[in-house]
């Protein structure tokens, strides 16, 4: 008892603990007040220690010195930048939680030659009068869809949302039961109608929707026929859905608006590579659609943004709506964008610098070729790990492209002591943090996102906490 009193006595003061080094050193970086209130929870857990078990403290642990070491290092994460770099060995190109699609050379450029300054964003420059910031991709857009007009707004999820409540607020838009997707948690097409003010008619069965079920639904209240592209999963086996090319004869004769959320939104047709057949955004353009919306960041490789083309009074339509405003996109997104369209005005330059169009087109003896090479380094540099070459699946990912598979390879790592999670956190705390897959308990590194510039980096990771792991 008397041990814990004299422990409990020999805290040190507050005062005393922010004279010490490790905490001077972050005085000109960091608030007083987030070391003061550092070096008061220290001292408060160790009180705490003390009170429920004197054996877990010692002397030394209640040194000032040793207190402002544990006090500075949880400051210390305040100069670490939480949003980091990270290599995406999962074989899932376009990751969600990862970021989705890296950006080309050329996007990078963009944002850097209007990050730092000034830029005419919405000034045009030949007139001197204020201009439209969409004014800066509509052409790149109009060019590559064949649509009348495009804007662009924050996102697809924002883009569904504006156009549906600019074109059908307060009337109904005519949905198929298999179409009524769930697309990464809080975004469901049911959900955004409502919010939009759009009421929601469902047609058709889960699996089955034939053109007189939309037939049926029309009404005087019906102001949309939507289309979703069911990109995070299929139905598959006894299924009908009606594309949208049959409807729009039925939404000319109704006069209504045949709009379709394309999700991934394809440019150019990438089935060339292994990828399932999908219209492009020009085909679903030419069939008669009159509004689709696609993202920036899925299959077309750009930043974070939400595409809208189609039919010029529609478009104009959308453009006025207060929501527009609201969903506007920012000018770094918006220079990033408009040189990514820029570059599928030529395709095979598309192909050569768009880092996802890349990583589709790799074909799988390339990718074996890396994996020996990466498996041979790690080797060479003898850890207490078992390596294996495997054969793999990757992945598009992002939603876009569910049964997808490109033949892969990968190289295995299963820690020969110690445990795969462990290894795995220890790769995720490291820098750059390195994510990659665990299967059947062993960890796979898959190639197939990583850049070629990226795999020294990669290999330096990897030798140094397999090195440390055991
Ligand atoms: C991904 C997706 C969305 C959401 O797009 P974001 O750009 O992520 O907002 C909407 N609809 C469909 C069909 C999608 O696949």
């Amino acid at each position: 008892m008397s041990g814990r009193q004299e422990l409990l006595r020999s805290l040190p003061a507050v005062d005393r603990v922010l004279q010490e080094s490790p905490l001077r050193q972050l005085h000109d970086c960091l608030p007083q007040q987030l070391l003061t209130e550092s070096v008061q929870q220290q001292i408060a857990s160790l009180r705490q220690k003390l009170l429920v078990n004197t054996a877990t403290v010692t002397a030394e642990d209640l040194a000032p010195l040793r207190v402002a070491e544990q006090a500075a290092a949880a400051c210390r994460a305040y100069l670490q930048p939480s949003l980091r770099k990270v290599i995406n060995a999962t074989g899932t190109l376009l990751h969600t939680n990862l970021g989705r699609a890296p950006l080309a050379p050329a996007a990078l450029e963009a944002i850097n030659a209007v990050a730092a300054g000034y830029s005419n964003l919405e000034l045009d420059l030949a007139s001197g009068q204020r201009g439209e910031r969409f004014s800066h991709v509509e052409a790149l857009l109009t060019q590559l869809t064949g649509a009348e007009a495009a804007l662009v707004v924050n996102n697809n999820a924002g883009a569904v949302l504006l156009a549906l409540t600019a074109l059908g607020k307060g009337r109904e838009a005519i949905v198929s039961r298999g179409e009524l997707v769930e697309i990464g948690g809080a975004f469901r097409i049911p959900e955004v109608m409502e919010s939009g003010g759009v009421i929601l008619c469902e047609v058709g069965s889960s699996n089955r929707t034939h053109l007189k079920d939309y037939q049926g639904a029309i009404s005087e209240q019906t102001a949309i026929v939507l289309k979703v592209h069911t990109s995070n999963y299929r139905i598959v086996g006894f299924t009908k859905e009606v594309p949208a090319a049959e409807l729009v004869p039925l939404a000319r004769e109704h006069d209504l608006v045949l709009m379709e959320d394309l999700g991934s939104g394809m440019l150019h047709d990438l089935t060339g590579y292994g990828l399932p057949q999908e219209p492009t955004v020009a085909a679903t353009v030419a069939a008669g659609v009159d509004v689709l919306t696609f993202s920036g960041d899925k299959l077309l490789g750009g930043p974070q943004a939400g595409m809208i083309v189609g039919r010029r009074e529609l478009i104009q339509k959308i453009k006025r709506h207060p929501l527009a405003r609201a969903l506007r996109i920012d000018k770094l997104t918006l220079a990033a964008l408009e040189a990514t369209l820029r570059l599928y005005l030529h395709p095979q330059q598309a192909l050569e610098q768009i880092p996802v169009l890349g990583m589709f087109a790799g074909d799988q003896s390339q990718q074996q070729a890396r994996c020996q090479q990466l498996l041979e380094q790690l080797q060479q540099a003898r850890l207490p790990v078992d390596l294996a070459l495997v054969e793999d699946i990757a992945r598009v990912g992002g939603g876009a492209m569910p049964l997808a598979e490109l033949p892969d390879w990968a190289v295995e790592i299963a820690p020969r002591s110690g445990s795969v999670a462990n290894l795995t956190a220890r790769l995720r705390a490291a820098t750059p943090a390195v994510v990659g897959r665990v299967q059947n308990d062993r960890l796979l590194i898959n190639l197939r996102a990583v850049a070629e510039a990226e795999q020294d980096t990669l290999l330096q990771v990897l030798v140094s906490v397999c090195r440390d792991a055991c």
